[in-house]
């Protein structure tokens, strides 16, 4: 079978080739040319890409060296059309280094090699996936429950299914995709570039922009969800809201609440919980909030009957969802006034808003291993460089400020970029350049439509903080009045609440959140002592404010899961859970890890990553290879196995 990343067959005309050729990534295009004609000295001589920026897919080529480059890939596509497409001989490892190198411009180092292998599947084998080992009858009769059908309950389904182990999903919503299918207010759309921000072994030739919007993102999951035949298995419009543990049978009883009220118990032998952390929406308490009379929604339930054109909207709040609210409405509305508590730190990206044209759409279809090192040049700018630049240098003298000299110098790079943006209105630089740390918050990425959006005449951005609510306003501790038909709450998610409002009881009655409190923990955010065969995806301590995608990590999860679950079964054991020293040695460790790094930095008050101590334990603070290696393979004396 032909590899199912060496691209389909064609026979596209000279003239096609050359117009398609004049909207690929460059770089990306040389490597495919590398595959197809086996020739490794198209990447030795001069055409090379100059430097690496998160989402600069051209590498700062010239336009000179473009053309160049353009006019050697039409002669080897040429021929390899005319060669029939064959697929191409597979390359040896030391020459995918060398690639890995030179499309990245820097020594990719050797431990991240076999993660970014496994990640591109150049081989086209998809190694997370877990095929059925032993008795197939003792697999049958291992059902398990999959709390949430959003990115990562659904890659748990499709494992599942590959593995050959019964499973049900329970999903609150009427549809697929947790996030993706809540947050449909204007605007909304990912910030982790698309060909990497979907699953590794889903061909990602279809994607119409580089960033899509929520209705594109949401029908990607559906259209794998049917791809796989997940639907009948997942219960839609039914709420889990509790599970408890029984040891006499080693099995979880997990309650659920339909749409219609019916409540139902279904027996599980193990339990997957894929909620995700950011799914309950935070409302702020403001007094006067009761009395508003116009609609008022929060944008995770944005309100599509309500039409703001002409309308007085007031926005309270402004972080990554306020951030794509605000330009998409302004031109709609009568007046927009933005209520922000913080300002925030946005990353330069003019191509946040592109449209992927024809021609990468072509190459990504067609042509060898595009898509694959496309995916990969996406990744490596956001695997483990922000990590590096969040650590706090304790030498560092104005910490309010910056916390080493990096985030200095990264802070000047973002202030630059707003600042150009903003021009002659020094009121408004004021108000938007933040006062703290650089990428001390979830940092923004912006095409400028931002700031653009804050310059219109019928927008204002008010940074005073908010008294009360009247019927027909906002009102400021200053006293002042802004008059309102309709409030919008872009007031984010209580992230810190991890499987809230779910009860979940393991052994000896212990109620999971009690045991939290205001610190949940996990070991590899995975599992937890006292609660037997329970998995946590995207759980405690894996939300990634430094790089990386959250797909990713899913996916480094739930193979991890499917291991243990795998464990269980072929060991003929009833219970697996965490050694109590291997959990608490986590926790310390994730803590201090996270005490050395920005968004721990005292000075930023608010934050959604932080509890009411000023602690952060939803985060990861570990590097993505190493999170990566620990979870390749469940290490079993990590755990008591009965
Ligand atoms: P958020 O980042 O937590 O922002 C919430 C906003 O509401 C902030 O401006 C916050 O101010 C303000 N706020 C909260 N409580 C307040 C209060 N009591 N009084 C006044 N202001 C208050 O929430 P979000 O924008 O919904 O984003 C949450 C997360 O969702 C993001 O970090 C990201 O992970 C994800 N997201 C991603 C995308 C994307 O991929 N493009 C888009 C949207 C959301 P402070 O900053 O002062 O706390």
């Amino acid at each position: 079978m032909r590899n199912p990343h060496a691209g389909e067959p064609f026979d596209t005309t000279d003239e096609e080739i050359a117009e398609a050729l004049l909207d690929m990534s460059i770089p990306t295009l040389l490597l495919s040319l590398v595959h197809m004609s086996g020739d490794p000295e198209i990447i030795r001589g001069k055409l090379r890409p100059a430097g690496l920026f998160l989402n600069e897919v051209q590498g700062y080529m010239t336009e000179e060296d473009k053309a160049e480059a353009r006019a050697l890939a039409l002669e080897v596509i040429r021929n390899y059309r005319d060669r029939g497409c064959p697929e191409p001989e597979p390359i040896g490892p030391e020459l995918l280094h060398e690639m890995m190198t030179w499309l990245v411009c820097e020594d990719v180092p050797d431990e991240y090699v076999p993660m970014l292998m496994e990640e591109m599947e150049l081989d086209g084998r998809d190694a997370r996936r877990i095929d059925p080992v032993g008795d197939p009858a003792a697999r049958a009769a291992f059902p398990v429950v999959v709390i949430g059908c959003g990115q990562s309950g659904l890659l748990a389904g499709i494992r599942l299914a590959e593995a050959g182990i019964p499973f049900t999903i329970v999903e609150k919503n009427a549809g697929v995709g947790g996030t993706w299918w809540e947050n449909s207010y204007p605007g909304a759309r990912v910030d982790v570039g698309n060909h990497f921000y979907c699953y590794s072994f889903e061909p990602s030739d279809h994607w119409t922009e580089f960033f899509a919007q929520q209705p594109e993102l949401q029908r990607y999951f559906e259209s794998v969800m049917d791809k796989y035949g997940i639907g009948p298995h997942v219960r839609w419009e039914t709420e889990v809201v509790g599970a408890t543990w029984d040891d006499d049978s080693a099995t979880w009883s997990v309650r659920t609440r339909a749409a219609d009220g019916t409540e139902d118990v279904l027996t599980a032998r193990a339990v997957i919980s894929a909620v995700g952390q950011l799914n309950r929406p935070n409302v702020p308490v403001i007094e006067g909030a009761d009395t508003f009379e116009g609609p008022s929604f929060h944008s995770a339930r944005w309100d599509h009957d309500v039409d703001l054109a002409g309308k007085r909207v007031a926005m309270i709040g402004a972080g990554a969802s306020g951030f794509q609210i605000a330009p998409t409405i302004a031109p709609e509305v009568g007046h927009l006034t933005v209520f922000q508590r913080t300002a925030q730190w946005m990353f330069p990206n003019p191509n946040y808003h592109a449209t992927v044209g024809p021609g990468v759409r072509w190459a990504l279809r067609h042509l060898p291993f595009y898509g694959r090192w496309y995916r990969f040049l996406i990744f490596w700018p956001g695997c483990d460089k922000g990590l590096e630049a969040a650590r706090v240098d304790p030498d560092y003298p104005d910490q309010q400020r910056a916390v080493s000299e990096t985030n200095e110098f990264t802070r000047q790079m973002f202030t630059d970029w707003i600042v150009g943006q903003v021009g002659d209105h020094p009121e408004l630089i004021a108000k938007v350049v933040p006062d703290y740390p650089a990428t001390g918050k979830r940092t923004l990425q912006d095409n400028g439509a931002w700031l653009s959006a804050l310059l219109r005449d019928n927008v204002d951005l008010v940074r005073t903080g908010i008294d009360h609510i009247e019927p027909a306003a906002v009102v400021t501790v200053d006293g002042e009045r802004y008059e309102a038909d309709v409030l919008v709450y872009a007031t984010g998610f209580r992230a810190t609440e991890v499987l809230a409002p779910m009860t979940v009881t393991g052994r000896d009655g212990i109620d999971l959140r009690e045991l939290w409190g205001e610190r949940p923990a996990a070991y590899l955010g995975i599992t937890v002592p006292g609660f037997p065969n329970f998995f946590c995806m995207y759980g405690p301590g894996t939300n990634l404010a430094h790089g990386g995608s959250l797909i990713f990590h899913s996916e480094c999860q739930m193979r991890y899961i499917t291991q243990c679950i795998d464990a269980l079964i072929t060991g003929n054991h009833q219970t697996i859970e965490p050694r109590q020293d291997r959990y608490d040695d986590w926790h310390e460790r994730s803590q201090e890890a996270m005490r050395g790094l920005v968004w721990s930095q005292p000075s930023i008050a608010h934050s959604f990553f932080k509890n009411s101590a000023g602690e952060i334990h939803v985060l990861s603070p570990w590097r993505i290879v190493d999170y990566w290696t620990w979870t390749k393979e469940p290490d079993l004396t990590d755990f008591v196995l009965d």
